[in-house]
């Protein structure tokens, strides 16, 4: 119910706002917001304030910076709650924390393997493995994720 008149707002959105505001990644949060509401206080609170954004879509995507800046934080505090609650992920999240963990340790590694070794090439190698394994890591975790349906 709250999906269709989403869509229907939404179909009245000019494409350019229609993809700044990601709007199919809000479909998904509605979707999530209902399967969550018969056993989550605040999905069912969510789901009024879904109410209340989809007859304002329009309006506040379209306004002035002010309400466009408005309509993205509640769209943000819709997903901070379906991530801290029901474990909602964004896509490449892992991908990206895990390349840079690996990109951390190995640079601290590499450097360390320099000042003992002098073998600059050797540091290199070490960087380039610890952003693969970072990254080969991530994606891995990141699947997992899309698999369990739980990206968004
Ligand atoms: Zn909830």
């Amino acid at each position: 119910m709250a999906l269709t008149n989403l869509q229907d707002q939404a179909a009245r959105l000019p494409r350019k706002e229609f993809n700044f505001f990601q709007v199919e990644r809000l479909f998904r949060a509605v979707e999530w917001i209902d399967h969550h509401a018969e056993s989550c206080a605040d999905c069912q609170k969510a789901r009024g304030e879904v109410e209340a954004l989809t007859e304002r879509l329009v309006e506040l995507a379209t306004g002035p910076n002010e309400s466009r800046l408005e309509l993205e934080n509640r769209v943000e505090a819709l997903f901070e709650h379906l991530e801290k609650a029901h474990g909602l992920v964004k896509m490449q999240y892992f991908t990206s924390l895990f390349s840079l963990y690996g990109l951390a340790s190995s640079l601290f590694l590499a450097v360390l393997a320099w000042m003992i070794s002098d073998d600059f090439e050797l540091a290199l190698a070490l960087v380039g493995l610890g952003l693969v394994i970072g990254y080969v890591w991530g994606s891995f975790r990141d699947g997992a994720v899309r698999r369990s349906n739980l990206q968004y």
